[in-house]
């Protein structure tokens, strides 16, 4: 039993007599009634006239309006698309792309993919006929390439400016530029916040479009005292709200697929062993990397006398509408990426989210009648621990990957860019000598040739590099299975709990010497020995859809390859020179074994240490490789890679000089030395 108290109530007006449709009723309305229903409906003809009438336009509105649904499909009525142009539709992540564009193929009666599509990373659905694009921010920025003009477009929507996603920041120093010469081109920014007089200022003060909400009051709890472990709160919390409120669905928002898999876990174990004592309770998962067809789950109808739970990331903060949400559970973390320009080290971490997301989160409590959120934290924490919004992406971290588009772009002096705010001058400073370090620029700061190759490649800039030097090494065959399988950035292996030391027997299974890229590379080629089969992955406790989402990437990346003209040449018998070809794009990412089974990044001194997970966690070699650091409860290296430190000096000679890789000895440490995987407290 959690205690809460009361604090305050958001403002909103009065619930109506008739609270909400019943699941029958809404069943039964028609897509057109629903589309009646939405706030911005009142409003077309006004904002159709005003985008004739303003070339850019920002638009305010709540979250759930019907702003990313509608807008397009008012344009599309109103003949924007006529002359062979698109509407394009900008999205920060990947889930609402596809699903809004799902959603609004449904709602025209169209196949998703016709005459509405959508564009992600490794993925297009869209084709000759598509005249709707929803994509992500991120593959608009690479459009730009291709299409420096936006010549095949009439309006462009940046949409959910407001979350100010790094691609969406420099997207809009992009479309000011261009809107200066394409006087046809109709830009709207939208927002679900009040940063609209901000992003007006930017964009020589444009006119702002306000869709008045529609918010029913919401009751804000807090507990009384900090929780330990929030999981577990949230499952106690969910609990008593299915035994003591009212009917109505709950929301809930964890920082990730892992939290979101380990709740459900404990809850559905918890309801089974409560049996018929309560209500149905309907438990569905939302988060990025969910398959599609479960996604579309989440907004399905309620089944009568039953209670929906939908356990989500924070896509569901913004991005997503769930329709009938009455209760929200806010534990008030989320997971971030984090950038420290001074030691060039990134990294996932879960931190506490800001009082405008706590803000907004509540708020999807109170679309379709009163709710109430609870706050797994107190109410002197939101008063003194939070702060009032969430730093801009552009401003946290690493920013080789945009530096790289942009120079592509021919946009050479970054500095003066037109940001809206502009990232520090040291992250800048370090994207920039990253290039340098890579090859990817020239000392005057221009691309170089292989800069130009890289930026083909919608890869990070370490990865695109790595790619790019397989060709020397002859293994570029084995390089692009490998970063497939590094791209796919949910979990390969299976893992579920009540068969975990089989599971880990299985995954030991695949460990081969030199390292986990090796050993990804061995699961990738056994699966593609069993031609890609789903039986195989089951028996050896992979995860199939992650596997068929390796080989996708990889098909990508083959195609591109093709496009620069690298050949796929293959030489499996040769690890050194597939480890050679890792490091010459990771060269950043070393660290070198210190005492007590730590190691030392070489070029920053950070203490870090092997993840457990990895193949290496007890063998500590004296020279690593990580792909990536995250951060529990200590920083870890995710996917590490044994290395000799003199490869360092062959692939990157300008960044690392002899003295620093001295090694007084080259043996291996005892493995006493390793500590316990119960030590660490992971898994
Ligand atoms: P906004 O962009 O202003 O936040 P949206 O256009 O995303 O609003 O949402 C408008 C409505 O469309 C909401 O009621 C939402 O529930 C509904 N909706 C969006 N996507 C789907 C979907 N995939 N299935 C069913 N309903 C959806
Ligand atoms: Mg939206």
């Amino acid at each position: 039993q959690i205690e809460f108290i009361q604090a305050l109530s958001l403002p909103g007006k009065k619930p109506p007599k008739e609270p909400e449709l019943s699941e029958k009723e809404r069943k039964k309305q028609s897509i057109a009634e629903t589309k009646k229903s939405l706030p911005i409906y009142p409003f077309k003809e006004d904002l159709i006239q005003a985008i004739h009438d303003h070339q850019v336009l920002i638009i305010e509105g709540e979250t759930g309006s019907g702003k990313t649904t509608q807008i397009p499909q008012y344009l599309y009525e109103a003949g924007f698309t006529e002359d062979d142009k698109k509407i394009g539709c900008t999205q920060p992540r990947r889930v609402a792309a596809m699903s809004v564009a799902a959603r609004v193929a449904e709602e025209m009666s169209v196949k998703l993919g016709t005459e509405v599509g959508y564009s992600i990373r490794f993925e297009d659905c869209t084709s000759q006929r598509t005249v709707i694009k929803y994509m992500t921010d991120g593959t608009l920025h690479r459009e730009f390439l291709s299409e420096p003009d936006l010549a095949s477009y009439s309006v462009m929507i940046i949409d959910e400016a407001h979350e100010r996603t790094l691609h969406t920041d420099i997207l809009f120093g992009l479309v000011k530029d261009i809107v200066r010469f394409r006087s046809d081109l109709k830009l709207l920014i939208s927002s679900a916040t009040l940063d609209a007089e901000k992003f007006s200022g930017f964009f020589d003060d444009a006119p702002i479009f306000r869709i008045p909400g529609r918010r029913f009051p919401v009751d804000i709890f807090y507990t009384k005292a900090p929780e330990a472990d929030y999981i577990d709160a949230c499952v106690v919390s969910i609990l008593q709200i299915h035994a003591t409120q009212p009917l109505g669905d709950i929301l809930v928002f964890l920082t990730g697929q892992e939290e979101i898999e380990t709740c459900q876990e404990i809850l559905q174990d918890r309801v089974r062993r409560l049996g018929s004592k309560i209500k149905e309770l309907v438990i569905l998962p939302v988060y990025a990397n969910l398959p599609s067809d479960m996604q579309a789950k989440i907004f399905l109808p309620t089944p009568p006398n039953a209670r929906k739970v939908v356990l989500a990331t924070n896509i569901a903060e913004t991005s997503l509408t769930i329709d009938n949400i009455i209760y929200v559970i806010d534990p008030g973390f989320c997971k971030q990426n984090s950038f420290n320009s001074r030691t060039g080290m990134e990294s996932l971490i879960v931190v506490p989210i800001s009082k405008a997301s706590a803000n907004q989160r509540a708020g999807r409590a109170g679309r379709v009648a009163a709710g109430k959120c609870f706050r797994l934290y107190t109410a002197w924490a939101y008063k003194h621990e939070l702060e009032d919004n969430t730093v801009p992406e552009i401003q946290r971290i690493n920013l080789g990957n945009a530096v790289l588009t942009l120079k592509a772009l021919g946009i050479n002096d970054l500095i003066h860019f037109d940001f809206l705010d502009p990232p520090p001058h040291e992250t800048l400073v370090l994207a920039l000598e990253q290039l340098y370090a890579l090859g990817a620029l020239n000392h005057h700061g221009e691309l170089t040739k292989l800069g130009r190759r890289m930026a083909e490649f919608p890869l990070d800039p370490m990865m695109a590099k790595m790619l790019l030097a397989s060709e020397k090494y002859k293994c570029s065959n084995e390089i692009v299975s490998i970063a497939g399988m590094l791209s796919v950035n949910s979990a390969i292996y299976y893992r579920p709990k009540d068969k975990i030391i089989h599971a880990d027997t299985a995954r030991k299974n695949f460990f081969v010497p030199g390292g986990d890229h090796l050993t990804l590379l061995n699961v990738y080629n056994q699966w593609e020995a069993s031609d890609f089969s789903t039986q195989w992955c089951y028996e050896n406790f992979i995860q199939y859809r992650s596997m068929k989402r390796a080989r996708d990437i990889r098909e990508q990346l083959v195609g591109l390859m093709q496009r620069v003209e690298m050949e796929l040449v293959s030489n499996p018998s040769e690890t050194v020179n597939i480890r050679k070809a890792i490091t010459a794009g990771y060269f950043y990412h070393i660290a070198r074994l210190s005492k007590g089974g730590h190691y030392k990044t070489v070029k920053h001194n950070q203490t870090v240490m092997i993840h457990p997970n990895s193949c290496l966690f007890e063998s500590l070699p004296r020279w690593v490789l990580y792909h990536e650091l995250v951060f529990t409860t200590k920083e870890f290296m995710r996917q590490v890679t044994e290395i000799e430190s003199k490869w360092l000096l062959e692939v990157a000679p300008h960044y690392y000089q002899p003295r620093e890789l001295e090694d007084s000895t080259n043996k291996r440490m005892p493995k006493a030395v390793g500590k316990s995987r119960a030590e660490l407290g992971e898994h």
